[in-house]
């Protein structure tokens, strides 16, 4: 078997490659080991970026549909039990309320990886040139110049089969071996602690107890927080997490239980349906890959899932990627255009592994200055200390909450493939994300129309915006993409808000929606320009 390109692992982030790619007409084979079934949903928080480039895609509404309770609540709290007293809680609107930001045509979705997987699986489906062999195990490979050998077993047949790609994607995740089989390492924590999931059923909890409902608690006891609990569906499915620490402790399904039970502050029935002991870590890969091999997603970053960073950042990875392979494949793409991949995406997934540990230890900071007995105790000094106590805590955890920055903000200083224009970078602050289109940043978005945004503009190609009434010729840069076989749309857009945050009446966008260029004229060597966005002169 043949293909351009082997996706190894069909979890989120391997069929969100598939999905690119197929997008693009690149023919690929996905192989994942399992059977694609998911009894224990890790991911639940689709971000905003993610929610855009489902827009481009057109499946926003297959999202919407998936699954997910979209009236229910999607507040954060934190109590000593469910029938305990609440401490704190930041307010959420459900799914169906929540508006989206000014500065995207989408918000963020709730859709928890059981319903996610299949969304991405089912856009697959629409290509007839994307192939996915489940209960497929790669085996083995061996990297040489011109592609990869690959050895995989067909666990239905038995069948050992060779396919010869030209790329290998590795979107094996946390615990595949192609990262550590390239001999690349990883740096930073590899325990941050030892949890322990456990997927529950249970109809009508909010019955047990009197608080108010929310997407997830955060449990707090005499020792600090101890476990969080997440409505998975939005209806009688959760997710309760015992966060543990860095000691290893083995637990049974005994346990698992009397910690629910502890958690919700009543003895009650309940059925567990899945337990996943993981190790929380703080790592990423020392290198993204090598010539024909590329690490994406969890085989290239292990981060704490507070934020709700990881399947986001693996997704932006695979965008960043696909377009490349596409260049590539196609002959357009120069030499240095695969080796950007990795200059572009590890210092974004370094900040979000970080921020992710951050985050944890916000949650975690009850345990170092333990809550005062009093906020446990009835009566007007405990409801004082536990007023001092949430307030604390409620503005601690803010961070983890408000993070647009880490969702949009993200940009490519110093990207080989960019031409910089010598402005200075806007602050890379998690909470705030200001619009901008200076090269290495996401192109803003502007509704052009009623429903119509900057950002359907983007994606197939690069782009050229002519903005204002009366804009310069680009007919040079069209003519050297045209000379180099690079596919280049020009557009012009007449829209004062648009010209105002583009900032110049010249902007490329490349097809990932990152801004390559922009100027008020095209310079004289435009050759030059198409040559470095394309990675042919860096
Ligand atoms: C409790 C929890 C909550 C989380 N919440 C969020 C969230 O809200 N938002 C978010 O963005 N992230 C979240 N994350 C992180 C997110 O789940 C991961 O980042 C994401 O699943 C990574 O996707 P992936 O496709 O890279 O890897 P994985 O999901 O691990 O998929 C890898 C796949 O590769 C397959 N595979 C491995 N080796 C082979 C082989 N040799 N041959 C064939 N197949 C192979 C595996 O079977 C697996 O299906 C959370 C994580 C946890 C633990």
């Amino acid at each position: 078997m043949k293909t351009p390109v082997l996706i190894v692992g069909g979890g989120p982030v391997g069929l969100a490659m598939a999905d690119d790619l197929g997008w693009r007409g690149i023919p690929c084979v996905l192989v994942e080991k399992t059977d694609g079934r998911i009894t224990q949903p890790r991911m639940d928080m689709v971000h905003v970026r993610t929610m855009e480039f489902c827009r481009r895609w057109g499946i926003v509404e297959w999202v919407e549909d998936a699954g997910y309770n979209r009236d229910y609540p999607q507040d954060n709290a934190w109590v000593t039990s469910l029938n305990g007293y609440e401490l704190g809680r930041e307010p959420f609107p459900s799914p169906r309320e929540e508006k989206p930001p000014p500065q995207s045509p989408q918000k963020r979705e709730r859709c928890p990886q059981n319903f996610f997987d299949p969304v991405l699986a089912r856009f697959c489906e629409s290509f007839p040139h994307v192939t996915r062999r489940y209960r497929t195990e790669l085996v083995e490979f061996t990297e040489h110049e011109a592609g990869v050998t690959a050895r995989v077993i067909d666990h239905t047949t038995g069948r050992d089969d060779t396919i010869e790609a030209a790329y290998m994607v590795a979107c094996d995740g946390a615990g595949g071996g192609i990262r550590e089989r390239l001999g690349i390492k990883l740096t930073g924590n590899p325990v941050l602690t030892y949890t322990t999931n456990a997927i529950f059923h249970r109809a009508g909890l909010e019955a047990l107890y009197r608080l108010a409902p929310a997407y997830r608690f955060i449990f707090i006891g005499p020792e600090g927080t101890f476990a969080t609990l997440v409505a998975i569906d939005g209806r009688d499915h959760w997710r309760f997490s015992l966060v543990g620490s860095r000691d290893y402790r083995p637990l049974g399904e005994a346990d698992i239980s009397a910690a629910i039970e502890r958690a919700v502050g009543c003895r009650f029935d309940f059925e567990i349906i899945s337990i996943m002991p993981w190790t929380r870590r703080e790592l990423i890969a020392d290198h993204y890959g090598t010539p024909r091999v590329f690490l994406v997603g969890d085989s290239a970053h292990q981060l704490s899932p507070t934020g709700g960073f990881g399947m986001n950042t693996g997704i932006q990875e695979a965008i960043d990627l696909a377009w490349k392979l596409e260049a590539r494949l196609a002959g357009w793409g120069g030499e240095a255009l695969l080796s950007s991949y990795e200059i572009e995406r590890r210092p974004i997934a370094a900040r979000n592994v970080h921020e992710a540990a951050d985050n944890l230890a916000r949650m975690l900071s009850s345990r170092e200055h333990r809550p005062p007995p009093e906020i446990f105790l009835p009566g007007a000094a405990g409801d004082a200390a536990r007023r001092v106590f949430g307030e604390r805590f409620t503005a601690t955890m803010r961070r983890e909450w408000f993070t647009l920055g880490i969702q949009l903000g993200y940009r490519y200083e110093g990207s080989p493939i960019l031409i910089p224009d010598g402005t200075a970078p806007p602050p890379d602050d998690p909470a705030t994300y200001v619009q901008t289109a200076r090269p290495g940043h996401r192109a803003p978005h502007v509704f052009l129309a009623p429903g119509r945004s900057t950002l359907d503009l983007y994606g197939r190609g690069f782009v050229l915006l002519r903005l204002g009434r009366t804009p310069p010729d680009a007919s040079a840069l069209v003519a050297a993409a045209a000379s180099r076989g690079v596919a280049l749309r020009q557009c012009d857009v007449m829209n004062e808000a648009a010209e105002a945050l583009y900032e110049r009446r010249l902007v490329l966008v490349r097809p990932d929606g990152h801004v390559a260029w922009r100027g008020d004229r095209v310079p004289d060597d435009a050759l030059g320009v198409i040559d470095r966005v394309r990675g042919a002169s860096a």
